[in-house]
């Protein structure tokens, strides 16, 4: 039953990997035609792209991160449907365990019979958790696109800038960025916080890989950036200098998928092989 609801996904990722290879036919089309625009000192009588087809040109790549959110929405869903059979599974497992252990007291079972069961369940316990964590990521992947395009809006940061919106904190640090600052960040929120830093996504993660989004060289730490914790783990970020992107939701009004993105953003859409 299980495996009935990954054909889904197979065939969504063929369509997506269609949609991102338009993705990067376009991007550097775009950015190649402004820079021959202003490489023309005379302008010649009729521009070789007018900006009616540079304006097509971004409402397409727009519609392209648009339909980008669809895509993972839809595997989304088709992850939901995963984590319900997972649950039932888990449900069912879980029953039998509490049958075994009825069984066991009475001398009617051995005793390795019921550590199996619950072994069993431990082990659909733990496919549950890993769909509610893919889950978790898609929302975050979802948050970063529509935070990439409000900063698309924005104009460039200059190092030591913060800009705050709605929907976000971005702050561009002078520090030399690396993924095993992770340590002594992780040592500063347990000397605060008395527990591990939670990382949802360290680089690039399986979901980021299906979805076509290049993550690899940031880290993602669930927290929302409103909250005490969230509050301070940016003020840490920026006293030394690490760049930062702490968004708080994928839409306004919904704290679905904040979370603090450490590291350079992720907006460039990689190709799938
Ligand atoms: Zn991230």
């Amino acid at each position: 039953m299980i495996n009935g609801t990954e054909k889904p996904v197979v065939n969504y990722l063929t369509q997506l990997g269609t949609l991102l290879c338009v993705l990067l036919l376009l991007a550097p089309g775009i950015s190649a035609q402004k820079a021959q625009r202003k490489r023309v000192v005379v302008p010649p009588p009729e521009p070789q792209i007018t900006q009616k087809e540079i304006d097509e040109l971004s409402e397409a790549a727009s519609k392209s991160r648009a339909t980008l959110i669809e895509a993972s929405q839809t595997y989304r869903e088709s992850l939901e449907r995963l984590l319900a059979l997972q649950k039932q599974e888990e449900e069912r497992v879980a029953a039998i365990v509490e049958k075994d252990r009825g069984l066991l007291e009475m001398g009617l079972i051995p005793k390795r019979q019921f550590e199996e069961s619950e072994q069993n369940l431990a082990e659909a316990q733990s496919k549950s958790a890993e769909t509610q964590r893919q889950i978790g990521s898609v929302d975050h992947l979802v948050a970063e696109v529509r935070a990439a395009e409000e900063l698309a809006k924005m104009p460039t940061l200059t190092q030591g800038a913060t800009r705050s919106t709605a929907m976000l904190i971005r702050y561009v640090g002078k520090s030399r960025w690396a993924m095993t600052d992770l340590e002594k960040i992780d040592a500063f929120f347990r000397l605060k916080f008395g527990r591990v830093l939670p990382v949802s996504a360290f680089g690039q993660t399986a979901t980021h890989s299906h979805l076509g989004f290049d993550h690899h060289d940031a880290i993602d730490v669930a927290v929302h950036p409103d909250t005490v914790e969230g509050q301070e783990l940016i003020d840490y970020l920026r006293s030394q200098g690490i760049s930062f992107i702490a968004i708080r939701g994928s839409i306004p009004g919904s704290a679905t998928g904040a979370h603090i993105h450490i590291g350079p953003p992720s907006r460039r859409i990689i190709s799938q092989q």
